[in-house]
């Protein structure tokens, strides 16, 4: 059970006079299948489309829901570009093993980007952006419960809440601001001591200072294995999945046609909902949005998942060590270069030797693995009509908390397919807001 008692969204209201409409979902990650199956529960006729769809390891590992660090984060809404990371930006750009770094040779291209992640990090414009990220998160628990019941996946839910972890005071006093923020938006928390923190998790080196508890926080065991419930779920109740990707949208009075070399498909509506490969397709029709990818890594220690008890996260190294049942993995930190360039050992090494520091009992590592977050440059998702065309809906740009948000956001794109009145203002998560 969950600490705490959680919204309970209002039941879909019956389609009457709404037509049962052709939809197709663009991207079978979390996002997508979330959004496949609430489309379906508003009774509409949809088909996923994804080359790589959670059927198979080996495709579905470039999704950034296979390889993240598994927790449902409903305190997380502090957003990635604050005063603290402004003042870090230089050292961001000497430390290529730190917790957020960027090449300088992608630095070019990066400017668009990093000039509206700079603005986004002012204090006011943090309060701003925290009030909406709260707003998505009250709702988030009872966006996914409806899908983990369909799906049969309650099992995979470890209600243990999570754990951050301050090394210092000073680092503690710097993290004030954002409880502050995380008390105004509800958060559930709680202070640790040094004492209770060892009591809960003895097998931690006592680099602590002091703890905080999200209490309704839980986490996932695994990924790949919720993917692939939320995706059976979905055939059984009559989708179908196309395995091509898509290359562009074609756009005409009758409908939309999503061009997937030998399987076409014409398509009423369609929802864009590719992760960090959306922005690719949003050009095919003449839309640029303001996406790039945080590259995040993971290690797995495989032998190791029962050396923490929950999800424990150092935010000043930037990455979760979180006990699953296949071992335990520190999975976080960001990396701005792109989509295109392989995983740098540099950087799992990096995450190795700081986690082993941490939890000096660690063993042999196994999988390392690279992750390309969606994000836009001021933490917000994007959720919405394209402006170039209200029959596309928008439904990427997660950032860090894709996992957490994917059930609200499915939710949020059939309403807005269904005109139906959207629980929580849009405006602000709108594709062309920079
Ligand atoms: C290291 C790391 C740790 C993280 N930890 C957490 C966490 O603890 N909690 C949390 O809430 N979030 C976390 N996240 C963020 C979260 O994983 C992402 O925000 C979320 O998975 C994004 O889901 P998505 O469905 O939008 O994209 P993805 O999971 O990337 O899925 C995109 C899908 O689109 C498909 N696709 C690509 N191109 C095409 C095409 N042309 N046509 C059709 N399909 C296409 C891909 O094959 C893929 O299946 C973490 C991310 C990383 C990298």
């Amino acid at each position: 059970m969950l600490a705490v008692p959680q919204p309970v969204l209002p039941p879909l209201p019956p389609l009457g006079t709404q037509r049962r409409l052709s939809v197709g979902v663009i991207g079978a990650g979390v996002v997508g299948l979330s959004s496949a199956l609430w489309l379906q529960r508003a009774g509409h006729r949809v088909t996923l489309v994804d080359p790589a769809a959670p059927t198979s390891n080996r495709g579905y590992a470039q999704a950034a829901s296979f390889g993240n660090a598994c927790t449902m984060a409903f305190g997380a809404c502090i957003p990635v570009a604050t005063p603290g990371v402004l003042r870090a930006v230089p050292r961001m750009l000497l430390d290529r093993q730190g917790p957020l770094t960027i090449s300088w040779r992608d630095l070019p291209g990066l400017v668009p980007w990093l000039a509206s992640f700079l603005r986004s990090a002012h204090p006011e414009a943090v309060s701003r952006i925290g009030g909406i990220l709260g707003e998505l998160l009250r709702l988030a628990e009872a966006g996914h419960a409806p899908l983990f019941a369909a799906a049969g996946a309650d099992d995979l839910r470890r209600m243990t809440g999570c754990l951050y972890l301050y090394r210092s005071a000073a680092s503690f006093n710097a993290a004030q601001a954002e409880i502050m923020l995380r008390h105004r938006e509800g958060v559930q928390m709680r202070i640790l001591e040094r004492e209770e923190i060892q009591a809960r998790e003895p097998n931690l080196a006592p680099l602590y200072h002091k703890g905080l508890l999200f209490e309704d926080a839980y986490s996932i065991d695994d990924p790949l294995t919720y993917a692939r419930r939320l995706l059976a779920r979905f055939l059984t109740d009559g989708g179908t999945l196309v395995a091509a990707g898509v290359r562009g949208i074609e756009r005409d009075t009758e409908g939309l046609t999503l061009r997937c070399g030998d399987h076409n498909l014409r398509v009423e509506r369609a929802v864009l909902a590719a992760g960090a490969w959306s922005g690719r397709i949003a050009r095919s029709f003449g839309d640029r949005v303001r996406l790039d990818t945080e590259r995040g890594y993971h290690v797995l220690f495989p032998a190791d998942g029962q050396l923490l008890t929950a999800p424990t996260c150092y935010p000043e190294h930037g990455f979760y060590m979180t006990p699953l049942a296949e071992g335990l993995r520190a999975a976080g930190t960001v990396e701005l270069g792109g989509l295109g360039k392989p995983l740098r050992p540099a950087r799992t090494a990096a995450i190795e030797r700081v986690a082993r520091k941490l939890l000096p009992g660690l063993g042999n590592t196994g999988r390392t693995w690279l992750g390309f977050r969606p994000s836009m440059p001021d933490s917000l998702p994007v959720i919405g009509p394209s402006p170039v065309d209200p029959r596309i809906i928008y439904a990427f740009g997660h950032g860090h908390i894709g996992l957490t948000l994917a059930g609200i956001t499915g939710r949020l794109a059939a309403d807005i397919i269904d005109e139906r009145r959207p629980l929580v203002d849009l405006r602000p998560l709108r594709p062309d807001r920079f």
